[in-house]
């Protein structure tokens, strides 16, 4: 049996990482890795770091793409791998540009396809955008539905997808994130070293990340009012590795250049940003991945989100979300700088994303479906 496994962006090439490498690890399968590049030099940064050559490369990513150019490009660009290797089954994941129209391609070329991630929602349409329609797009087109959590299985049985037909996993990017960690035990490279002088072991640091495109304008502009006010506490450090989006770039370097204990950085590769999750207090983003990591490092999240397709991190308590009214923001992060009972109880709350085995058990599943 022939395995494709397809991703584009830099958050699937993380959480699929642990894929590749349970899948070329098994002698069942035939595995080979195809990536989009829908962003170029961060999913090149992940490959480096999980010691993966993709066998073949669609190097899609143009100046000024948009969701028009990048799904017709992907559709076009997949037919002759998959004409090629002619896969029996081909992993996508979660709810990408690349995700859906992978899915669409697998569909066409008769493969069957297998969802990771799935039946995350937040039955609103714009929220997130495009996402909240390519994962549902993706779950109607999908034979096999890996699911990180009950809950996400739970949405998939409630639209109608067979039960038999759904795995519970656990996420992989908890797999990931325990490579990197153990990783990191011995490792060193100039982008740590560069933290290691930035880094104000007097504070307590507060990680900043965000791209969401739901935020963008008024959302990031509160958030950087908000930030602005955190920072006028003297023991708190705040770094913020800023997406190169310009509608990111441009409103934060704006606002919060050579504000006193804020330092604006260049996104970080995976090993040096969980180098930097490890050494925080606590983190603000509106992240996916950052959610689901942060709570296995025992790292309070604020999520700058006014709705999420995660709520077991809410329920678990790990998690808090805040929107983007920069009073709400100043709020929380307050509390958690201020109240030790209240930190101590969201830092220790159990991750319910996962135990690092996820990747494993998605590899069961298809040895036991064929
Ligand atoms: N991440 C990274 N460098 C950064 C910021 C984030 O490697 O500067 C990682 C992070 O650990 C997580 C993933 O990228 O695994 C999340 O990606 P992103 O927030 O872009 O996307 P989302 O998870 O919201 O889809």
């Amino acid at each position: 049996n022939k395995v494709l496994i397809i991703f584009g962006t830099r958050p699937e090439a993380i959480k699929m990482a642990p894929l590749v490498q349970a899948f070329q690890n098994s002698d069942k399968f035939i595995t080979k890795v195809c990536v989009t590049a829908q962003h170029r030099q961060m999913l090149d940064q992940v490959l480096q770091f999980f010691e993966i050559t993709p066998d073949f490369d669609l190097n899609l990513m143009k100046p000024n793409q948009n969701l028009y150019t990048i799904s017709s490009e992907i559709l076009l660009g997949l037919k002759p791998v998959l004409d090629d290797f002619k896969p029996d089954y081909v992993y996508v994941h979660g709810d990408t540009t690349t995700s859906t129209f992978a899915a669409i391609a697998a569909f066409y070329s008769g493969a069957k396809v297998c969802h990771i991630e799935a039946g995350l929602r937040t039955y609103e349409k714009l929220s997130p955008f495009p996402e909240e329609v390519n994962r549902q797009l993706t779950s109607r087109i999908a034979d096999l539905h890996l699911a990180p959590t009950p809950k996400a299985k739970q949405n998939l049985i409630n639209e109608g997808i067979k039960e038999d037909t759904i795995i519970i996993t656990g996420n992989t990017v908890i797999d990931a994130l325990f490579y990197a960690v153990q990783k990191l035990e011995n490792y060193e490279d100039s982008e740590i070293n560069y933290l290691n002088t930035i880094l104000d072991n007097t504070k307590r640091l507060i990680l900043v990340t965000g791209h969401r495109r739901e935020n963008f304008g008024k959302g990031f502009l509160n958030i950087c009012n908000a930030l602005k006010k955190i920072a006028t506490h003297e023991d708190v450090q705040i770094i913020y590795p800023v997406h190169l989006n310009p509608n990111v770039l441009e409103p934060v370097h704006t606002l919060l250049n050579g504000i006193d204990n804020i330092k604006l950085i260049e996104p970080l590769s995976y090993p040096a940003f969980v180098y930097l999750m490890k050494k925080s207090y606590l983190i603000l983003t509106d992240s996916g991945g950052v959610q689901e990591e942060a709570p296995s490092l025992g790292k309070p999240v604020l999520v700058m989100r006014d709705t999420t397709e995660r709520p077991e991190a809410l329920t678990a308590g790990c998690v808090i979300l805040v929107g983007t009214d920069p009073d709400v923001i100043i709020f929380e992060a307050e509390r958690l700088l201020n109240d030790e009972a209240h930190y101590k109880s969201m830092s220790g709350a159990i991750n319910p994303y996962g135990d690092g085995n996820a990747s494993n058990r998605v590899l069961e599943s298809l040895i036991q479906a064929i």
